[in-house]
């Protein structure tokens, strides 16, 4: 049988190795080094972005920016449902409630409206959200002015979860550079990856100075080891960070593959009306296209998104239904959430189509016919 065509597996440039190379040449096989400090600067310098830490994971990255805004038990954080459950664990970990908000249907993120409803209810009912995590799902930049403009009125600080959005662009600037603070993962299905890793960017140099602090175990100032605080053990490894600095030299070339494999989706299917599309609403927005997803009108055909995922996985080729939302998550949904049937709707009738930087134009046009 043809070799599997996964969603979207990892893609070396190739100079990988001769940085991983150099990090063993100096016998830097350790948490921090030369590399992630490159890294770091690297990243800071393509985001356009003064403050960036190399952590072990997205995950971590979030949990860290949770922390520093100060969240509590029993404190209220609200998050995007419709999205990875990475976004919504660490609110969790630190004994704090979330809560849920839908999509709007033009990004797929969350709505602004049910944002602000959700924002003024909690107020009511006592409780002013402690931070608010915004989602760009599979790298479709949110309603990021919006967003925004809402959470200064109410000032409520914002974390831009840009873990599939490395590379994106709202109005021009980098997403993940949004909010008080933006986290991104290099984990391997990613549109760059080191295997497993993430990063925390600000513009605050605080910021990221105590998230290295306490990703470094908390280890205050003395010859001895002491501490003040709880710390964890977050820190990238040099050697992950010599893959990762391969991988940034191509992000650019990455970023426009993933679109012109997008645009080819369409174009092979445009004549298929019950067929759609996750799109750009506007000018404003430019997305990496991480992952091209559509929808399927099964009333007009009969023919529903499973039909398909089944009848590609039996010419092995990988496809996904979109992320269940968070609320219809068992492990989440006693949780308040604020709701519209967007995000239900979305799971229910959308495919994630292999979208790798890797595909073949053979496989893209292999896949489409199937499609079809
Ligand atoms: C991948 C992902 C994360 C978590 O990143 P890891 O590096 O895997 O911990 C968080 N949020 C979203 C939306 C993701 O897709």
């Amino acid at each position: 049988m043809r070799t599997k065509i996964w969603l979207s597996p990892p893609h070396m440039s190739g100079k990988e190795q001769k940085y991983v190379d150099e990090a063993f040449d100096s016998n830097w096989v350790a948490p921090l080094g030369p590399m992630v400090d490159a890294f770091e600067e690297e990243l800071s310098t393509y985001l356009n972005i003064p403050h960036v830490a190399a952590l072990s994971s997205g995950t971590a990255a979030i949990h860290l920016a949770l922390i520093m805004l100060g969240v509590k038990p029993g404190d209220e954080v609200i998050a995007s449902s419709f999205t990875f459950s990475a976004t919504v664990n660490p609110i969790v970990y630190l004994g704090a409630v979330p809560i849920l908000i839908d999509s709007e249907v033009r990004t797929w993120n969350m709505d602004p409206v049910l944002l602000e409803e959700a924002i003024a209810d909690r107020i009511k009912k006592g409780k002013k959200p402690k931070a608010i995590i915004v989602v760009d799902l599979y790298g479709m930049p949110a309603q990021l002015d919006k967003i925004h403009a809402i959470a200064e009125k109410y000032e409520i600080p914002v974390i831009e979860d840009a873990a599939e959005a490395l590379g994106s662009r709202f109005s021009e600037k980098f997403c993940g550079t949004f909010g008080r603070m933006g986290i991104l993962s290099f984990n391997g299905n990613k549109i760059i990856t080191t295997s497993g890793g993430g990063a925390l960017v600000s513009f605050d140099a605080e910021k990221i100075s105590t998230a290295r602090f306490l990703a470094t175990q908390a280890r205050d100032e003395f010859p001895h080891y002491e501490h003040t605080h709880i710390g964890y053990n977050y820190r990238m490894s040099n050697i992950i960070a010599a893959i990762g600095r391969g991988q940034l030299e191509v992000i650019e070339d990455r970023v426009s593959r993933r679109r012109e494999i997008n645009r080819k989706y369409r174009e092979l299917l445009k004549d298929r009306e019950e067929i759609c599309f996750q799109t750009e609403p506007s000018e404003r927005y430019l997305s990496n296209f991480w992952l091209t997803c559509i929808l399927i009108e099964s009333k007009r055909t009969g023919f529903d998104r499973e039909r398909i995922r089944i009848k590609l996985q039996l010419e092995n080729i990988d496809s996904r239904p979109l992320w269940k939302p968070m609320h219809l998550q068992p492990v989440f949904k006693s949780y308040p959430a604020y709701v519209n049937g967007t995000s239900e709707k979305l799971f229910k009738t959308g495919l994630c189509l292999p979208s790798g930087s890797s595909l073949q134009a053979s496989e893209l046009e292999l896949i489409a016919g199937m499609i079809r």
